[in-house]
């Protein structure tokens, strides 16, 4: 049996290369045949050097190279395109998934587990991070159609047939969480504690989390169009009652004028009402843009892989 292990990389020379020792000796430990799949995120420092050196000094080292950043979801499908394990292990490079974890998922996975996910607490992280991150996945599950949990993020073990049901999930925009939950399969989670990052930083500014919110809120479901269709039905049936309120009130005791703070409320509300409902078709369809284009997810700059895998699967 082989283990992949997929390694999405994006700026990470301060800390790939003591990454690779601790995968390799805990690895080793567990008496597994493994390859390393390290996908180079475009990165703009010396990680793509070092992972070229690694890979000339180790024949388990693969590696993929970006022409520029495409982003973490693009490198991890790139990875799981070429990874050619029995099962494959997503992992960050920044030391924050453990290594010794792998030993653990690979025994639920010998239970018959397709998808081993590890859960993190989170100690840790900043207080406002925490909660609004909670506050997020209460509001989002009653809203997409595939549970998500907090605390689970991308490090998991995937069997076999569970990459190849990823892979064939080809859309553009992806949202991987959601694409786990989607695909299935039996499915097991176990916690572990959160590590704090100790070298280099996290690239996720709160901008860059409050658009990936975003995109897990409008990748899943229709739910909000269909919000914005209820919302807009009892505006409408209030304004009628009120409407009919004002002709009565009118015929029994004549027009009077006043009401001009009323009406000056009711027009910019319902007019912010409005932009936000086209703000909202304008994210479905602007999704739709990229996603009948069809372009690749990712263009390779440099690999030693062999033969280019399939950027697009076989129609
Ligand atoms: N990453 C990537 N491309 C990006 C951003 C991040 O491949 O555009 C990688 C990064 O190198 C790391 C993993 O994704 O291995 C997680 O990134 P990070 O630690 O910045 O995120 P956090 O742990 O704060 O969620
Ligand atoms: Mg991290």
């Amino acid at each position: 049996m082989l283990i992949s292990i997929v390694v999405p990389c994006f700026d990470e020379e301060e800390i790939i290369a003591r990454f690779h020792e601790h995968v390799t000796t805990e690895l080793g430990r567990l008496a597994v045949d493994f390859e390393l799949v390290y996908v180079d995120d475009g990165s703009r420092d010396g990680t793509l050097e070092i992972l070229q050196e690694r890979a000339a000094a180790d024949p388990r080292v693969r590696y993929v190279s970006f022409s520029r950043n495409f982003g973490k979801e693009a490198a991890m499908l790139a990875g799981l395109r070429h990874a050619t394990g029995d099962a494959v292990v997503l992992m960050d490079a920044d030391l924050q998934h453990p290594p010794r974890l792998v030993g653990r998922m690979l025994e639920l996975h010998a239970e018959g587990y397709d998808q081993v996910v590890a859960r993190r607490t989170r100690d840790g992280d900043r207080v406002t991070r925490t909660l609004l991150a909670r506050g997020y996945y209460r509001v989002i599950n009653r809203l997409v159609d595939v549970e998500l949990t907090d605390g689970v993020g991308d490090f998991r073990l995937l069997s076999r047939r569970a990459v190849e049901a990823v892979l064939e999930l080809t859309e553009y925009n992806r949202f991987s969480k959601g694409i786990f939950a989607w695909v299935g399969f039996p499915t097991t989670t176990f916690e572990y504690r959160n590590e704090t990052r100790e070298q280099g930083r996290s690239k996720w500014t709160f901008r860059k989390l409050l658009n990936y919110g975003l995109d897990g809120l409008l990748s899943f479901n229709d739910k909000p169009l269909r919000a914005a269709l209820h919302l807009g039905l009892v505006l409408v049936s209030t304004a009628a009652l009120y409407a009919a309120w004002i002709v009565g009130d009118a015929l029994l005791n004549g027009v009077d004028t006043p009401g001009y703070v009323t009406l000056l409320v009711a027009v910019t509300a319902l007019a912010g009402v409005q932009m936000v409902m086209l703000g909202l078709i304008g994210e479905y369809v602007g999704r739709i843009y990229y996603e009948v284009k069809r372009r690749p997810h990712f263009l390779v700059k440099a690999t030693n892989t062999g033969a280019a895998p399939r950027t697009r699967p076989s129609p």
